[in-house]
C-alpha cells in the first residue's frame, strides 16, 4: 500500500507555508450574529505586523484584509478567540462586548 510519507511538523514562518486559506470569504454565514457573542477582537495596530496568521485561521473567514490592515466583521465573528490565541505578536485582546 502506498502511503503518504511521513513529514516533520514546521511551525510555519511565512505566509507562504500554511496549506490552506480561510475557506470563506466574510459574509458566507447565512446569519449573522444575534447578540449571543461574549467577547470580541480588538487589535493593536502598533503591535499588528500584518502576518495573516489570523486572517488565514479564523474558522469564520470573518478577518478581512483592508489597506494594509486587518479589519473584523463583527456581524460574523462568533468571539472564539482563535485570532487572539494564535497572533504571534499578542495583537489581538477579547474584551467583553
Ligand atoms: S496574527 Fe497578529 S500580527 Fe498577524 S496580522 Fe493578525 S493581529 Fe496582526
Ligand atoms: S474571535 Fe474567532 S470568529 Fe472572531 S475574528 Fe477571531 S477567530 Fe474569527
Amino acid at each position: 500500500m502506498n502511503r503518504p510519507k511521513k513529514t516533520e511538523f514546521k511551525f510555519p514562518t511565512h505566509v507562504d507555508e500554511y496549506p490552506t486559506g480561510p475557506q470563506y470569504a466574510a459574509g458566507y454565514l447565512p446569519e449573522t450574529n444575534a447578540g449571543w457573542r461574549t467577547v470580541r477582537p480588538v487589535v493593536d495596530y502598533d503591535a499588528c505586523v500584518f502576518c495573516l496568521r489570523c486572517y488565514l485561521l479564523c474558522p469564520d473567514g470573518t478577518i478581512m484584509k483592508e489597506n494594509g490592515k486587518i479589519e473584523f466583521d463583527m456581524d460574523y465573528c462568533k468571539g472564539c478567540g482563535v485570532c487572539a490565541h494564535e497572533c504571534p505578536k499578542d495583537a489581538i485582546k477579547m474584551v467583553k462586548e
